[in-house]
């Protein structure tokens, strides 16, 4: 590709919202272009990394036994009606002209479901692993970060349909291979966390996570022992509770006029919110629940449901709350509560004069004890696992983490195949319910992932496997004979090597190409310059800014040697990650 021919529409100014580095960069360097909130063009040189992303994708994916097909992005309703999903915030719901329901595509389990419904009969037809890489539509609340969190984005989404759990282990454990290969291949590091899995009966379910300052999720690593889990998931290892040897003072009921929040208790009685235990009411199905976490922790409500024996929870209305409390929403505490279960977190059982709500609109009481003032049901772990925290597995502490999820392996079992009633015939005769596996990659979120984690104050530092172009040629002066005759023959030289190779022969200033290739992020770049008439060449690293003198008939041989290295360290990395798992 000749550079003068290229659409690459660089920006010296980046638009207000972007934050995130490789937003800025991304829009920058002319590889996306905004055309809504969350949906975004993918230009020229855009494309090509993402291409090429997808290219490394399919041959793990291939590789592994997957089969690749297509299902539409336009859905009737019906299939989602079947499994509960129809009503979901994330969909985008249509209508067609006689006024019949349809969806765009957010994720297809419900359709390949009914692909393997309708045409998978026998167990010699297992195991199976279909994938496609396609396009996917969610009303996102807050998309972020240009093609980070789209509105709009590419995924591949992959399906494996077993007969039993010991074949979803094995197939599991080839997309794990998959996409561990695959993301190591496109040069990210990644770290695999345990991640929830929901209440509704899937099994094991992990994430990979970029590490990045500006992640969205959080991240829990023990330093010990390496158990890494997505905040959402992470148990808390059970410390034994201190109990509070301080001296109990007197419980007092005090006036707190509308201070329902932590913020505005605290701020009321000039207290830390660590020494408040806040009261929430939920309802699980039949019963009515008290749950105390302490006033700087947040809720787990996965962690609840789990402690209340997978009971449908949701926050108790306000007429419930009143009536249980007698008082307004806000002023809900434990003491002479009657009519619900309390159950706590375990470190309240360790905390001691701390403040609750009253039951009495405008009032808490200081000074509160279990035991003493009130007593507890039971004890669990409640609350969202932060920094500090124990180990689940070795009691070891818990440091904290930014991770950008760009990829998530689910066993799911039987939830949708029994929902579905999809069933094949097993060897003894039986019929069962197909044993499922899901497993999805955020395909456009990787051409952010990748410079989020990899750029410096020049721009974006492609790994040569998904870089736009392999090698850039860079002529310096296109009026100087020599330097365009070195220009266009390693450029020809490379070209029929296979190389991706630019040729930068517009007619700007040497100051613009240098940056250009810099910005764009090509790999290796090759200068013909003023040495050209001394037949020779100057060769430069991106990411190591390393420059090196060559003759230009050894040029090409080194470029290629070079680029073979690259691809080298990148393969060794991914047999590594793999490798690690399996030692
Ligand atoms: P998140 O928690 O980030 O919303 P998710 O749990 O909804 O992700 P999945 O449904 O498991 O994600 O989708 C599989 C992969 O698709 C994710 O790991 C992520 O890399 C990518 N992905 C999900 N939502 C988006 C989005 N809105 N824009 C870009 N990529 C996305
Ligand atoms: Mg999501």
């Amino acid at each position: 590709m000749r550079a003068s021919q290229l659409f690459f529409p660089t920006l010296r100014e980046v638009p207000a919202e972007a934050e995130m580095i490789s937003h800025k960069l991304l829009l920058r360097a002319g590889f996306i272009r905004r055309v809504g909130a969350g949906i975004y063009d993918y230009l020229p040189l855009g494309y090509k990394v993402l291409k090429k992303i997808e290219k490394i994708a399919r041959e793990e994916m291939d590789a592994q036994g997957g089969q690749e097909l297509l299902m539409p992005a336009l859905l009737p309703a019906e299939l989602y009606q079947e499994t509960g999903r129809w009503g979901l915030d994330v969909l985008f719901r249509i209508k067609d002209r006689y006024d019949r329901d349809y969806l765009l595509g957010f994720t297809h389990e419900e359709v390949i479901t009914d692909i393997v419904r309708r045409d998978v009969r026998s167990y010699r037809e297992l195991p199976l692993n279909l994938y496609q890489i396609q396009t996917k539509e969610r009303d996102e609340p807050r998309p972020r970060g240009g093609v980070v969190r789209g509105r709009e984005f590419i995924m591949l989404d992959s399906y494996t349909f077993d007969r039993n759990w010991e074949d979803l282990d094995r197939a599991y454990e080839r997309m794990y291979v998959a996409f561990s290969r695959t993301f190591a291949r496109c040069g990210l590091d990644t770290l695999v966390v345990e991640a929830d899995s929901g209440a509704i009966g899937g099994k094991d379910s992990q994430e990979y996570m970029v590490i990045a300052d500006s992640g969205e999720d959080t991240v829990l690593l023990c330093a010990e022992c390496g158990y890494a889990a997505n905040a959402e998931k992470c148990e808390i290892g059970r410390i034994d509770v201190k109990k509070s040897e301080q001296e109990l003072h007197a419980l007092e009921l005090v006036d707190t006029p509308d201070a329902r929040t932590i913020e505005q208790v605290t701020s009321f009685l000039k207290k830390s919110p660590k020494k408040l235990v806040k009261t929430l009411i939920y309802q699980a199905e039949d019963e009515v629940v008290a749950v105390l976490v302490r006033g700087d922790r947040e809720l787990n409500e996965a962690k609840l449901m789990r402690a209340l024996g997978g009971k449908d929870i949701e926050m108790a209305e306000a007429d419930v709350i009143e009536k249980l409390t007698g008082a307004e929403v806000g002023f809900a505490g434990p003491i002479g509560l009657n009519g619900a279960r309390i159950i706590a977190d375990h470190e309240v059982e360790g905390m001691s004069n701390f403040v609750v709500g009253g039951n009495k609109t405008d009032a808490h009481y200081i000074n509160a004890n279990i035991g003493r003032d009130f007593g507890i049901d039971e004890y669990a772990d409640l609350r969202v696992a932060s920094k500090g925290d124990a180990c689940p597995k070795c009691n070891g502490i818990l440091r904290e983490h930014r991770g950008m999820e760009v990829g998530h392996i689910f066993k799911l079992g039987t939830i949708y195949s029994e929902g579905m009633g999809a069933k094949f015939l097993d060897d003894d005769g039986k019929e069962k319910s197909f044993i499922m596996g899901c497993y999805g990659m955020g395909i456009s979120r990787m051409l952010a992932a990748i410079p989020e984690v990899n750029s410096d104050s020049d721009g974006m530092i492609w790994p040569i496997s998904v870089a736009p172009f392999e090698v850039a040629v860079i002529l310096l002066n296109s009026g100087d004979e020599a330097q365009c005759g070195a220009a266009i023959r390693l450029y020809e030289e490379l070209q029929q090597a296979g190389v991706d190779v630019l040729l930068d022969e517009r007619d700007e200033r040497p100051g613009v190409k240098f940056k250009d290739a810099d910005l764009i992020g090509c790999p290796i770049q090759v200068v013909a310059g003023r040495l050209a008439g001394e037949g020779k060449v100057e060769l430069r690293t991106r990411a190591s800014k390393d420059k090196e003198e060559v003759a230009l008939d050894d040029a090409t041989q080194r470029i290629l040697e070079l680029r073979r290295e690259l691809y080298s360290r990148l393969e060794d990395k991914a047999q590594e990650v793999v490798f690690a798992k399996k030692g």
